[in-house]
């Protein structure tokens, strides 16, 4: 199984448009892959409407679960809450929070504000997060982001023995920007053993954690 619960397109800094994006990843034998662009408030509701749309189009023609989301990116962390509640009401069935990596000036609280907020469903690249994140990550069912983007995966190793030591949930996620970003089952296996993690937990990360994920994702 394929999953990839992160990725970008023309509607923000992509560069396949949406319906070519899932045309890739289609070819890649992706069995789901979530359309999440960079927005906000005043940007979310026309990139939302565009990607339910190719999304849609894609899941009747093709065997693909094709996953309208969003990433709020770089918001002041007060108004997080309310975006990803927005972006529900907009239609995205996934809302990520673009977390605090260490290559960007994310707001210092953005990590918090996201796992505080019942609208979000994963903390991207969150860095150096703390054990409290984790924790609290752990007892709000919020999945924690292992990276495949460069920059963003200098903490994967981090972040991965922090989310174990709270018992925290994983996905591995590619944050595709361009067609040559997607994931291949060789490459998904070695970037989480590469984190630190064993057979056993590369096996949850890829085939369990996102069943829970994709069977909410489904009732839509
Ligand atoms: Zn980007
Ligand atoms: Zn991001």
């Amino acid at each position: 199984m394929l999953c990839d619960f992160h990725t970008h397109t023309s509607l923000s800094d992509g560069v396949l448009s949406p319906i070519e994006l899932i045309r890739r990843a289609v070819v890649n034998s992706y069995d789901a892959i979530a359309l999440t662009d960079h927005a906000g408030p005043g940007t979310m509701e026309r990139i939302i409407r565009e990607t339910v749309t190719a999304c849609a189009l894609a899941r009747s023609h093709w065997n693909i679960l094709a996953i309208p989301g969003i990433e709020l990116t770089h918001l002041p962390p007060q108004s997080i809450d309310d975006a990803a509640r927005q972006a529900k009401e907009a239609g995205a069935w996934l809302v990520i929070v673009h977390g605090e990596t260490i290559v960007e000036p994310v707001e210092k609280g953005t990590n918090l504000a996201a796992l505080h907020s019942s609208h979000v469903d994963i903390l991207a690249h969150p860095g150096l997060l703390t054990l409290e994140e984790a924790q609290q990550a752990a007892s709000r069912g919020i999945f924690l982001e292992i990276s495949a983007r460069h920059g963003h995966c200098l903490t994967n190793g981090h972040v991965a023995a922090l989310a174990q030591k709270a018992g925290a949930q994983l996905l591995l996620n590619s944050d595709t920007h361009s067609e040559s970003d997607l994931l291949t089952t060789s490459l998904a296996n070695a970037i989480i053993k590469g984190s630190g993690l064993d057979a056993a937990a590369c096996h949850q990360v890829r085939h369990v954690n996102p069943q829970p994920l994709i069977q909410k994702l489904h009732s839509h």
